[in-house]
């Protein structure tokens, strides 16, 4: 195995990384968290701001319900208890991007503890990360070093960020590897976007990620100096940064140095962390109870109205869709990819002869040429109504599965709907009476017990007939006459 740094797979094997994440979410709110400004990203700089976000004297916050219930929907997506009482503190720092020269935050009485999420343990079995803490926070502005022709001698502040609602979300150093740091992240991201509380847009920073790293011996009861990485803008530079940083912490121990406990930043470009500054110790920062904002409560009744909107939570729904349509995990995970395609898959299965047969035809066939055509699910020419129309065909037999191959492949070459191309190319039918009577009878006399079945009362059976009539002509009898001819033959002979 190739490490990033050089040293040895035997010396890392010594070592037992530790790793902790704390994970901060933009709301998708109309407005900011304590005032009445846009919370819109980007804008002309300087433009979504009031008094309250700017921070000048005398204004006040006003928290923003709606900021509440989607932390209070994140908190129970992610299995946390909800603290009836929480308080919001002030976290003073002074930076440039901050014009109050405090941060409003949560500190010792936090909205929400006690939770967790699950990832894929060593032996494959779930393994559970538990999640301290998440509280609400707003976001500070942001200093622009570049993109200005006195870029090289100037820093700009754009204060349209102040004042965004956050929420943070804090593990317990419970994750062990880099990929396990990946999965957490990947499937806090999926339920935060189920929940609808966010956009997640890493690019945007509506998500962004500190990762905090130690190293100790194996076998060691105390964990070791952590060393906080920040400024990540991706799940798998994150994965790099950390791989990295546990390295780098090895190497320092090996050489008989000690790790110090610091900031550090990651360079993508590099593929190494620097570091930044050392860091605060949280009596730095002189928390204490914000005295413009009541103590925030959210009761029995208002948790369980904001609850009650919370949807089925991804991995519940893929358990729920493995069962009810037989199909695989990979193909329950790709139904499942965003909330929006479940649902709208889920919306036209209930309509189709088989939701099975949908699952099956937009696991196989469809993504199938999807990605051969390297495109999007939802830049398939084939609509779900599309498949849904070709997955019924096939199941009453009107289709074989090389006609219907066929029709798909037509529709990616021609980028027309399946019920388009369907028209169009749809199997010559046979309406010449005497023709599929042959094919009937020929039926019959290769099936005597079905149709002793269907004489003795078993009238479903009949369907089994149709089926292999309707393969026997390619797809190709009129599946209205050849019911009629069926039944008509199986009755009266
Ligand atoms: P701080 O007071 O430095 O902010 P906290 O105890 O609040 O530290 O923890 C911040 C984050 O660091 C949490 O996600 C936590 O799980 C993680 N963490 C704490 N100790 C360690 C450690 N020794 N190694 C790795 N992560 C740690
Ligand atoms: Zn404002
Ligand atoms: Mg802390």
């Amino acid at each position: 195995m190739a490490t990033m740094t050089g040293i040895s797979p035997e010396v890392l094997a010594k070592y037992q990384p530790v790793i902790g994440l704390e994970v901060h979410v933009q709301l998708l709110t109309e407005t900011k968290a304590f005032c009445g400004c846009v919370n819109k990203y980007g804008g002309e700089p300087n433009t979504h701001t009031c008094p309250t976000c700017l921070g000048l004297p005398g204004a006040l916050p006003v928290l923003n319900r709606k900021a509440v219930e989607f932390a209070v929907l994140a908190s129970k997506a992610i299995g946390c208890t909800i603290n009836e009482t929480s308080i919001f503190s002030r976290k003073n720092y002074f930076y440039p991007d901050s014009p109050k020269g405090y941060q409003i935050s949560q500190f010792d009485k936090p909205l929400a503890e006690h939770g967790k999420l699950f990832v894929t343990g060593p032996d494959g079995q779930p393994r559970p990360i538990g999640i301290t803490r998440l509280h609400m926070e707003e976001d500070a502005g942001k200093s622009v070093h570049d993109g200005f022709a006195d870029s090289v001698s100037r820093t700009y502040v754009d204060l349209n960020r102040c004042g965004t609602p956050l929420v943070e979300i804090v593990s317990e150093p419970d994750l062990r590897t880099a990929d396990e740091v990946f999965e957490y992240l990947t499937k806090l991201k999926e339920i935060l976007l189920y929940a609808g509380v966010s956009d997640c847009n890493m690019e945007e920073g509506s998500l962004r990620c500190d990762a905090n790293v130690s190293v100790m011996l194996k076998g060691a009861k105390e964990y070791g100096t952590k060393a906080e990485v920040k400024n990540v803008n991706s799940f798998r530079y994150i994965r790099s940064a950390v791989e990295y940083e546990i390295e780098r912490q090895i190497g320092v121990i090996e050489e008989g140095g000690r790790v110090v406990q610091e900031s550090r930043l990651w360079n993508q470009g590099e593929g190494r962390t620097y570091s930044m500054r050392s860091k605060e110790q949280a009596h730095d920062y002189r928390y204490f109870p914000e005295p413009d904002l009541p103590p925030l409560v959210v009761g029995a009744e208002w948790q369980e109205e904001i609850i009650s909107a919370l949807p089925e939570l991804p991995e519940a729904r893929r358990a729920r869709m493995i069962a009810a349509y037989d199909i695989s995990e990979q193909d329950a995970m790709t139904l499942t990819a965003t909330k929006a395609f479940a649902d709208k898959f889920e919306a036209a299965a209930t309509k189709a002869k088989s939701a099975k047969r949908v699952a099956s035809l937009l696991t196989s066939e469809l993504t199938m040429r999807l990605r051969a055509a390297e495109l999007e699910m939802d830049q398939s020419p084939v609509s779900m109504d599309g498949l849904v129309m070709a997955a019924d065909l096939a199941e009453s037999g009107e289709l074989s599965s090389k006609m219907l191959k066929q029709l798909l492949d037509s529709c990616f070459a021609s980028g027309e709907d399946f019920p388009v191309v369907y028209e169009r190319e749809k199997p010559q039918q046979i309406s010449d009476t005497g023709a599929i009577e042959a094919m009937i009878d020929e039926v019959i006399a290769a099936n005597p017990k079905q149709v002793e079945q269907y004489r003795a009362g078993k009238k479903t059976v009949a369907a089994f007939f149709v089926g292999n009539v309707m393969r026997l002509s390619k797809g190709q009898a009129n599946p209205a006459l050849l019911n009629q001819l069926v039944a008509k033959k199986l009755d009266g002979q």
